[in-house]
């Protein structure tokens, strides 16, 4: 096939109907000082009229995709934020039951919302999981109060505790703690002992995230001035290692480049970005993949609603993905897994063989063993996911 024909045909992943559905929540108690997420401190008011434009537009959505009439089955739905748990139960109420009339819901799909660890969480937790709600994300950070203090966390380290007993009290069997490395002033012995905590709670998946400095947020105003002092590459890449050996020990394992789970406890709403599956957004500056079209939605929680107020999608912009990058996606999202690029996903998601696209890539790569072949896929060894992106680029063909 010319590289013309590859461009122009529709491959089949760009027919294939979305099963996950991302929602987004924009509200926070309070603004972290490293973020520049979609997130805002907003009274009940404001989050009501807020879950009525969602509504509004799951509607939609549920309206423009269904299948044949039948609605739209969902697999995976991940309430993400801001803070989801920042609602309060009566929104939540509402939101379950809009779901449910919108989508086809069962109980084996994966039900994720995150939460920050502390008290307007925690006397939600027991109400999500009876609306459905199966997994929980707690947002903990570290365990150490002055760290926790240092980038301009609410909560403490007792209160991650008093939380995940909570969540495991209410029927959560499927927890996770994300854990920040890279931070001001943090130590190697705060990394194992964020770690060993972890650990001892008994969740079944970690996710582990260096800091960026992002334009625009407290910390970029004070790495500015000279004012933030970072470990450096040398020590976050010793914090990573040091917590992906202690998870390991324990049969935490890494399965991503960045998360870490139990046999089992994988996210599947995740693995089905990072399989490059299309997916559903809502909310305000959520951002869905979907018949070959990526969107974003408005960042704006006025517009959001003046939008939806309309009856119109909020949408900011749309752009048509090509076969091409089609294609650079599943193997730029797959070399993120440990399990790599399956060779027959690739070859149903697009219909050629990765090994026909990009040959002239591969065949290096494997000879310095940067890449590793198998029967049935390509992937990454695991002491090179750390520069991952290095080998990744190589991918791109512009
Ligand atoms: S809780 Fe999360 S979304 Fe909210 S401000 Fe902090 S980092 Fe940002």
């Amino acid at each position: 096939m010319t590289d013309r024909a590859l461009q122009n045909r529709l491959p089949p992943l760009h027919q294939a109907a979305p099963r996950s559905l991302y929602v987004h929540i924009p509200f926070c108690a309070s603004k972290c000082w490293y973020c520049d997420f979609n997130s805002y401190v907003q009274s009940d008011a404001a989050k009501t009229r807020y879950t009525t434009a969602l509504l509004r537009e799951l509607a939609l959505l549920a309206e423009e995709y269904q299948t044949s009439g039948d609605r739209l089955r969902l697999d995976t739905v991940f309430f993400g934020g801001g803070t989801p748990t920042e609602l309060p139960l009566c929104e939540w109420e509402r939101i379950a039951m809009g779901l449910r009339e919108q989508f086809a819901i069962d109980e084996s799909v994966e039900w994720t919302v995150e939460a920050n660890p502390g008290s307007k969480s925690d006397h939600l937790l027991a109400a999500l999981a009876l609306l459905g709600v199966n997994r929980v994300s707690f947002g903990a950070q570290a365990f150490e109060d002055d760290l926790l203090k240092a980038i301009g966390r609410r909560h403490d380290t007792s209160a991650i505790e008093q939380s995940v007993a909570l969540a495991m009290s209410a029927g959560f069997s499927r927890i996770n703690l994300d854990l920040m490395i890279g931070l001001p002033e943090q130590t190697l012995a705060n990394v194992q002992e964020s770690v060993r905590k972890a650990i001892d709670l008994g969740v079944t998946h970690v996710s582990v995230y260096g800091l960026k400095v992002e334009p625009g947020t407290v910390f970029a105003r004070r790495q500015a001035k000279g004012c933030l002092p970072l470990p450096d590459e040398d020590l976050e890449a010793r914090m990573f290692e040091e917590a992906r050996a202690r998870l390991a020990a324990v049969g935490i394992e890494q399965y991503e480049i960045s998360n870490f789970a139990k046999s089992g406890a994988k996210a599947h709403h995740n693995l089905a970005y990072w399989r490059n599956r299309p997916y559903l957004a809502a909310g305000a500056g959520a951002h869905g993949y979907v018949y070959g079209m990526r969107y974003e939605n408005v960042k704006s929680l006025s517009l959001y609603e003046e939008s939806l107020t309309n009856e119109r999608r909020p949408l900011a912009n749309t752009r048509a993905v090509s076969a091409q990058e089609a294609m650079e996606d599943s193997v730029i999202l797959g070399l993120r897994l440990r399990e790599g690029v399956q060779k027959a996903a690739f070859a149903a998601d697009h219909g050629v063989d990765m090994g026909a696209v990009f040959g002239d890539v591969i065949r290096p790569l494997v000879e310095c063993g940067w890449l590793l072949e198998d029967a049935a896929s390509y992937r990454l060894p695991v002491a090179l996911l750390p520069v991952a992106n290095e080998i990744m680029l190589r991918f791109l063909r512009e």
